[in-house]
């Protein structure tokens, strides 16, 4: 049976820097879970024999071997004449192919150009697997005791593709190790690092440290597991937002708002909206988030939000005031029961050296309770800036029950 995995991925666009990989991050996720491991992946050009050459080195025992990009119809869709070469077969037109691809043609209303029946044209032996998501079947060729699994390119088709034909390949997901996210907000890795040493050797793991600016998921397997995520989460407390490894933070959130029928407004300065993006990206947030305003200048500070004049030249835009007087006003203009407010110095000009780079103050409001946070983080200006998105949300996160 199958044990591992391979991924080729197929395109001058990916080595050229104008796209930005999708598939070996999400496949390779995939088929750990499945017991699958990726052990191999490689970027390769447009070039039919650098493409067969590629699928050949990839072959090896056990194996699983995917290659994604260049199936379409045009002339630099070259990915299944240099499959075909790989083994020395020939490309036929398989009935089955064509008509999944006379299907979708119809079914997208394009009409039945020839050039795109070069979709239907599959190496000899190899087997069509339904597009559930574009018209390129997916095409699977057993090779001894190695399987190729060819997938369109486009993101949204390879996700849409991938587990119908390794089913069509007969790929079963083998039995796996659980694996536990703790997913923390405003910790540092090194700190947190050093923090839960103790613990994962008191329960005989090795945990991992995945980190991301304002947040570290501690990624951890094997026997101890359960109990080292115990022990974690008592310590931590609320810097733990959830042990899903699918929820975010924003999620998080909106999960406690939810349940305590609290809705949200946000007054972001140096975050430009990235508290509300994070937010939105939530479905159905809008049953819990109101809004928010970007108030950049002093000005609109003023205007909008009804910070004092006199607060911003006592104490700075960037003050625990100033935060507060924003968490304020945006909670009067919106309405909202809960709000969040961040202002700081994202760099790399502005600091001084009582408000250095990395300044940044957070604000909550909510109910009766009004809070401010300073933090003072590391990095460049976007990771300035996604950090106190992170401590903006939290903070929030940690008060409400
Ligand atoms: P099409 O029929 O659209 O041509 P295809 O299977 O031939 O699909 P490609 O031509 O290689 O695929 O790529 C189509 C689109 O998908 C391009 O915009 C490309 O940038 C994008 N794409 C290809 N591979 C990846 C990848 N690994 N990650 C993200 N995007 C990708
Ligand atoms: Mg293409």
């Amino acid at each position: 049976m199958f044990s591992e995995a391979a991924l080729l991925l197929v395109g001058d666009e990916l080595l050229s820097g104008r796209t930005h990989d999708v598939n070996l991050h999400r496949f390779s996720r995939l088929l750990a879970e499945m017991g699958l491991p990726v052990v191999m992946a490689r970027v390769v050009r447009d070039i039919p024999q650098e493409i067969s050459a590629a699928v050949k080195d990839s072959l090896s025992d056990q194996r699983v071997v995917i290659v994604t990009g260049g199936m379409g119809p045009t002339n630099d869709d070259l990915t299944v004449q240099a499959l075909a070469d790989a083994f020395d077969l020939q490309l036929v037109r398989s009935p089955l192919a064509e008509k999944m691809v006379r299907d979708k043609q119809r079914e997208y209303g394009l009409g039945m150009p020839i050039s795109a029946l070069k979709q239907a044209d599959i190496p000899e032996g190899a087997l069509p697997v339904l597009n559930p998501a574009g018209i390129a079947p997916g095409i699977v060729l057993h090779a001894g005791n190695c399987v190729v699994i060819c997938l369109p390119g486009v993101p949204r088709e390879s996700s849409a593709l991938i587990m119908p034909c390794l089913r069509k390949a007969g790929v079963k997901p083998r039995s796996v190790n659980k694996i536990i996210f703790i997913r923390t907000w405003g910790l540092k890795e090194n700190d947190l690092f050093d923090d839960l040493k103790k613990l994962a050797e008191k329960n005989s793991v090795v945990p991992g440290f995945l980190p991301s600016p304002g947040r570290v998921d501690v990624k951890v397997s094997g026997m101890g597991a359960d109990g080292f995520a115990a022990d974690v989460m008592k310590k931590l407390g609320s810097r733990v937002y959830s042990t899903l490894r699918d929820e975010t933070l924003e999620e998080a959130l909106g999960r406690k708002l939810l349940s305590a029928g609290l809705t949200l407004a946000t007054a972001e300065s140096c975050t430009g909206g990235g508290i509300g993006r994070g937010i939105t990206a939530v479905p159905g947030a809008s049953s819990w988030y109101a809004g928010g305003v970007i108030t950049y200048s002093n000005n609109l500070k003023i205007s909008l939000l009804g910070v004092k004049k006199k607060t911003l030249e006592v104490h700075g835009a960037v003050s625990e005031q100033t935060a507060l007087e924003m968490a304020r006003g945006v909670r009067r203009i919106t309405g909202a029961d809960c709000s969040l407010s961040v202002t700081g110095i994202a760099g790399p000009g502005g600091g001084t050296d009582a408000k250095p780079v990395g300044t940044v103050w957070t604000a909550v409001s909510c109910g009766e309770v009004e809070k401010a946070y300073l933090w003072r983080l590391g990095g460049e200006r976007e990771s300035v800036r996604e950090g106190a998105c992170a401590r903006a949300l939290g903070t929030l996160f940690e008060l409400l029950p």
